[in-house]
């Protein structure tokens, strides 16, 4: 399960920006999440709730945002939304699309106090 080791880096994010902006206390976290990133959205929510314990950002609520995934043709080089990494080219039919964005996660924002 890598929802442990991602909800740990969004920990220490969120633990540097504490130390950066001096705050001591996190109401909310914001979460963007690539849809092509396999993240279980109940699986980070459990994980997150877990890593949060007796830190900055105990009792925070997690708001995760799903981002959609852009995949480029390998073939013709065609850009399109992808929900998979399985779907045909629109142009070209052909499959093989590689990653160019929504694969991964990232702290979008936080609510502190
Ligand atoms: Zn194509």
């Amino acid at each position: 399960m890598h929802e442990m080791s991602l909800a740990e880096s969004a920990l220490q994010i969120i633990e540097d920006a504490a130390i950066n902006q001096g705050f001591t206390r996190v109401r909310t976290v914001w979460l963007e999440i690539g849809k092509l990133s396999c993240v279980e959205k109940d699986a980070m929510s459990f994980c997150f709730d877990a890593v949060i314990k007796d830190t900055v950002a105990d009792g925070a609520r997690l708001e995760i945002l799903e981002t959609a995934g852009q995949g480029r043709c390998a073939r013709c080089g065609h850009e399109m939304q992808i929900n998979t990494l399985y779907e045909a080219c629109l142009q070209c039919g052909s499959y093989g699309m590689q990653v160019v964005a929504g694969d991964a996660m990232r702290v979008k924002e936080l609510e502190v106090e």
